[in-house]
């Protein structure tokens, strides 16, 4: 991407969001970032997702200085004040596929005192976590699939390398000296998929893989829809899950009361 210089602070931006609700905590600004390692069937932003230098090329200085003008929305910048509600969340496409211009642009959102969230699959290097540690006060892990041969199926590539990377951000999480307990947190999303990830069994696989983490802020269940087809069409002339239902309330509601037993924080 560009020469040497370049490499170390600018990239792709598909599209910035202002005033989302549903990406992270309060009002917060959604920097979609170009590129994804990943090639999920049920991907409703598939656009943002491919591996393509396409979208606006800027600098992490002007992308932050460009989206500060927002900061009157986010209610509360200042995240060691415990009303802090809104701010940034990286997502895309998935930020570990620019992982030195995402770490730059949580530097400079940081010298601002900005509450930062990343939206990932975690399918990255401990480099880039250990990177990006410091500067992310919610982390929001998608747990696709638990296993690994359906995980391929649905995402192109296996769970082995995310799920280890839960673990370990959750041990990298528990040892940051003096962490306020309101902030850096892993917050893990499971998209409820009628007939691929519905099954009882699976659901109870997630309820015990998620009860380990220490440092979970919350479980965050999501209900499959169909909205990103118009674009697979147009980009690849098909949607690969054609005749998938989409979730209702009654498939989450059973998720749900399996997910009981673990009593986990849940958001829905
Ligand atoms: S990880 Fe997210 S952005 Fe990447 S392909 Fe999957 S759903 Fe799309």
């Amino acid at each position: 991407m560009g020469n040497q210089k370049e490499r170390t602070t600018t990239g792709y931006v598909h599209s910035i969001e202002t005033f989302a609700a549903l990406d992270g905590p309060g009002l917060r600004t959604v920097i979609f970032i170009q590129g994804c390692p990943l090639k999920c069937k049920f991907c409703h932003n598939i656009d943002c997702a491919l591996k393509e230098k396409k979208g606006d090329y800027i600098s992490a200085k002007n992308l932050v200085k460009k989206i500060l003008k927002n900061k009157p929305y986010w209610e509360s910048c200042n995240v060691s004040d415990r009303k802090c509600r809104g701010g940034v969340t990286l997502s895309g496409g998935d930020p570990v596929f620019q992982p030195k211009f995402t770490l730059d642009i949580l530097k400079e959102l940081k010298k601002h005192q900005i509450h930062t969230a990343v939206d990932t699959s975690l399918y990255t290097s401990h480099k880039t976590i250990d990177s990006w540690l410091p500067f992310v006060d919610l982390w929001m892990v998608s747990l696709k699939h638990m296993n690994s041969a359906k995980h391929r199926e649905l995402t192109s590539v296996d769970n082995k390398r995310i799920l280890e990377n839960i673990v370990y951000l959750d041990s990298k999480l528990s040892d940051i000296p003096n962490k306020n307990k309101d902030t850096q947190k892993l917050r893990i999303r499971f998209l409820v998929i009628p007939t691929i990830t519905d099954d009882p069994e699976h659901i109870r696989q997630v309820g015990k893989f998620v009860s380990k983490i220490q440092n979970l802020e919350v479980l965050e269940i999501l209900k499959y829809g169909s909205h990103g087809k118009h674009k697979w069409i147009e980009i690849f002339g098909k949607y690969e899950l054609e005749g998938v239902p989409e979730a209702e309330d009654k498939d989450i509601e059973r998720a749900l009361k399996i997910l009981e037993n673990y009593k986990l924080p849940i958001k829905k």
